[in-house]
């Protein structure tokens, strides 16, 4: 018998609505993906100290220090990959129910991954941010040296060379840093957020 039937999934006394109305925020989750060198990083950091400076409760999961700590039995197969994902969906969604503003940056090149990560969340809850940044520019930038890595053939698998990126269908904000700078793509996100309930002005 799966151990699993007997857990029960407690009521706090102190509800998600009441951090909402306590914080004066609306937690939600903005996941950004993108090719590697698309300012996924870049924006995310810039998204959480705006956020903070201002006032509000946030927390950026990073892909890095997840894989040292969380996932560090994980390789990267793609069931390990979906199961990495899975766990940081799962953190997300927990600091998503205290009421924090929380940001991710991971590539998450296959559809499947985000639409769990998505799945684990209540509506409205999951922002999906896709940097549209042309590949010819990411690998110009090549902020980590991957691309050349990845063209020696140094790191097989590896997105946008021998490995495919799944296009978002419907994001809610795209965004193209070869075009728009980090002042004016945090502005849009800001704007984003504003529009549609998350944030207020304090
Ligand atoms: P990713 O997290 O998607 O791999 P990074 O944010 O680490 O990408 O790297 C993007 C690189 O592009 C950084 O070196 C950043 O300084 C540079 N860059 C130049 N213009 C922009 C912009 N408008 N937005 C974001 N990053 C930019």
């Amino acid at each position: 018998m799966n151990d699993n039937l007997n857990l029960i999934w407690h009521e706090h006394l102190v509800q998600k609505r009441d951090r909402i109305q306590k914080y004066g925020q609306k937690p939600c989750l903005v996941w950004f993906t993108g090719l590697s060198g698309s300012g996924k990083s870049t924006m995310a950091n810039a998204l959480e100290k705006e956020l903070f400076e201002k006032g509000y409760i946030t927390y950026m999961l990073d892909g890095d220090n997840v894989r040292q700590g969380l996932s560090k039995d994980l390789a990267f197969s793609d069931e390990h990959r979906e199961e990495n994902i899975r766990r940081i969906g799962e953190v997300a969604r927990l600091f998503v129910d205290s009421g924090c503003i929380v940001i991710t940056a991971f590539i998450s090149p296959f559809k499947k991954e985000r639409e769990l990560a998505r799945s684990l969340l209540e509506n409205n809850e999951f922002i999906e941010v896709y940097m549209t940044t042309p590949i010819e520019i990411c690998e110009e930038r090549d902020p980590k040296g991957l691309y050349e890595k990845a063209r020696r053939g140094e790191i097989k698998s590896f997105t946008g060379i021998d490995s495919a990126y799944e296009q978002p269908e419907t994001p809610s904000i795209s965004l193209d840093t070869g075009k728009v700078s980090v002042e004016e793509g945090l502005e849009l996100l800001i704007k984003y957020l504003r529009e549609n309930g998350y944030i207020h002005d304090k």
